[in-house]
C-alpha cells in the first residue's frame, strides 16, 4: 500500500476508534471532555495529536477491566502482564482482536521466510504472558506446524528439535543463547538440527547477540516486538533486510515523543514510542506511552514493504527491568518486602546474566528486632519471601538477608538497582 493510501486508511480507522471509545469507554469520554474534544474533531490521522495519552497508571487506576470498550461477554481471552505496583495489568481481546493478532504474527513469520512447510517451536512462556499463546496462534494461522514447548523444558526441547526436524524457533534471545550452550553441553551439533529461522523478542538485544545466536544455532535471527497493552508480540517485526523493525501500521499507529514534554518528535529522532491501536475493539488504547525508547526510520525499506520501521529498542524511560523476558518493576519488589513486618524498607536488586540466564538477587535488610542467630528461623523467613516474590513476580529470585543497617544509604534518590548485564 502506498503511504498516501495507508494514511487515509489510518485516518478512517482512527475516526472509528475515537467514536468507539468516546461512546463505550467512560475513561476516554471524560478525558476527551476535559480537552473539549468531540469525535468529530478527529478527521484525519494527523488529528491524533489532539487526543490524550494513555499510561500504565491509567490501566492500573481502571483495574481490572475499566478500559474495555465492549461488555465482558464479548471478550474471549484475557492476558495479564506486570503492573508497576501490586496489581497486574489486565488486557482483554474480542474474537476480532485475536484474528488481527494472528494475522500480524503470520505477517511477521512471512517476513522472516517461514512458510506452512515449517515446524516452529515456541519457547516463550504460555499462560498469562502474551508471548506463548500469541506466537502459537499466529503460527497455526500461517499453516506451519507449532510445537508448544514453552519455557523450562530445555532437555525435552532439544530432543524434540532434533527428532522432529524443527526448522524455526521463537523465544527470547537470551534463551536462544542458553539453548545453544545446552546443545554444546549435550554434545548436539547444529548439523544435527534443521533450524533455519529464529523469532526473537520480549527483551532488548543487540547486533552482536544476533551474530552470536546465528552462529551458534546455525539460523537467521529476526526481531519481533510487542507489548501486551497493545496486543502482544507482532506489533513490529524485521524483514530479511534486518535493518529496523516494520510496524504493522495499519493496526498500530506509532508516534515518537519527548518523554519529558510529550512533544511529538520528527521521524529520525530518538524518543519514547507511543502506539494507538487502530483496529482493536476489546481494549483499544489511544496514544499508549510504551516507555520504550527508539526512533522511527525515514525512507522505504529495500524489501519493498511500505510500513515504517523503528530502530532497536534503545532503553526504557522508566525503571522497568526485563528479567528472563518477564517485566519486573522495583516497586513490585518493594511492595512485597514491605508486606512483611520483619523487613526494613532497605533493599537492593542486583541483576546479572550468568551463562546467558538472567539472575535476580535481592538483598534485603532485617529490622533489628527481627534479626536473630537462629538459622532455622532465618531460613524460614527467607523462604517465605522467596515464595511470595515468586507468586507476585513469576520469577525465582535469590534472596540474601542482610544485617540491619548494612546496605549503603544515600542522600537523594536511592540506588536500588544494580544491573550488571552488559548486552554486547
Ligand atoms: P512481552 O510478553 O512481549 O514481553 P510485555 O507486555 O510483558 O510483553 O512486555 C513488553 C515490553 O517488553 C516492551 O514494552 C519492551 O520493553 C519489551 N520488549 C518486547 N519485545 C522487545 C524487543 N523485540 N526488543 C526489545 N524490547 C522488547
Ligand atoms: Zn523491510
Amino acid at each position: 500500500m502506498s503511504r498516501d493510501e495507508l494514511h487515509n486508511l489510518q485516518g478512517r480507522r482512527l475516526r472509528k476508534l475515537v467514536d468507539l471509545v468516546y461512546h463505550n469507554t467512560p475513561f476516554y469520554r471524560h478525558k476527551m471532555q476535559e480537552l473539549d474534544l468531540v469525535p468529530d474533531d478527529i478527521r484525519t490521522i494527523d488529528d491524533i495529536v489532539k487526543l490524550p495519552f494513555t499510561t500504565k497508571a491509567d490501566l492500573r487506576d481502571n483495574y481490572p477491566v475499566g478500559l474495555l470498550a465492549t461488555p465482558m461477554s464479548e471478550i474471549v481471552r484475557v492476558h495479564a502482564s506486570s503492573g508497576t505496583t501490586g496489581s497486574p495489568t489486565i488486557v482483554g481481546y474480542t474474537h476480532r482482536d485475536l484474528e488481527i493478532w494472528k494475522e500480524v504474527i503470520a505477517r511477521a513469520l512471512t517476513a522472516y521466510g517461514v512458510t506452512r512447510g515449517d515446524i516452529v517451536s515456541v519457547g516463550y512462556g504460555y499462560g498469562l504472558f502474551t508471548g506463548g499463546l500469541g506466537a502459537h496462534y499466529g503460527i497455526e494461522h500461517l499453516g506451519a506446524t507449532v510445537l508448544p514447548t514453552s519455557t523450562g523444558n530445555t532437555e525435552k526441547h532439544i530432543r524434540l528439535l532434533r527428532d522432529l526436524n524443527v526448522t524455526a524457533i521463537a523465544c527470547t534471545p537470551s534463551y536462544a543463547l542458553y539453548l545453544a550452550e545446552m546443545l554444546r553441553n549435550q554434545g548436539v551439533s547444529i548439523n544435527d538440527l534443521k533450524l533455519h529461522t529464529g523469532v526473537f523478542g520480549a527483551e532488548p538485544w543487540t547486533e552482536n547477540m544476533r551474530h552470536e545466536i546465528e552462529e551458534q544455532l546455525g539460523l537467521k535471527a529476526y526481531n519481533i516486538y510487542g507489548l501486551s497493552e497493545i496486543m502482544g508480540p507482532g506489533v513490529a517485526y524485521e524483514c530479511n533486510c534486518k535493518n529496523g523493525s516494520h510496524i504493522a501500521e495499519d493496526h498500530f499507529y506509532p508516534e515518537i515523543i519527548n518523554s519529558e514534554t510529550g512533544e511529538v518528535l520528527p521521524i529520525g529522532q530518538e524518543g519514547e514510542l507511543v502506539l494507538t491501536t487502530l483496529t482493536k475493539t476489546g481494549m483499544p488504547l489511544l496514544r499508549y506511552r510504551t516507555k520504550d525508547l527508539t526512533a522511527l526510520m525515514p525512507g522505504i525499506c529495500d524489501c519493498g514493504r511500505t510500513n515504517i520501521r523503528f530502530t532497536r529498542i534503545l532503553g526504557r524511560s522508566d525503571d522497568m527491568l526485563i528479567i528472563r523476558g518477564i517485566n519486573v518493576f522495583p516497586s513490585q519488589v518493594e511492595n512485597v518486602i514491605l508486606e512483611m513486618p520483619e523487613f526494613a524498607p532497605c533493599y537492593m536488586l542486583v541483576v546479572d546474566r550468568k551463562k546467558n540466564m538472567d539472575m535476580l538477587e535481592i538483598q534485603v535488610e532485617l529490622r533489628p528486632d527481627s534479626f536473630s542467630d537462629d538459622i532455622g528461623s532465618m531460613l524460614a523467613l527467607r523462604k517465605r519471601l522467596v515464595e511470595r516474590l515468586k507468586s507476585v513476580l513469576s520469577i525465582n529470585a535469590e534472596v540474601k538477608l542482610m544485617e540491619p543497617n548494612s546496605l549503603p544509604r544515600s542522600e537523594g534518590k536511592s540506588m536500588r538497582v544494580i544491573d550488571k548485564r552488559v548486552l554486547v
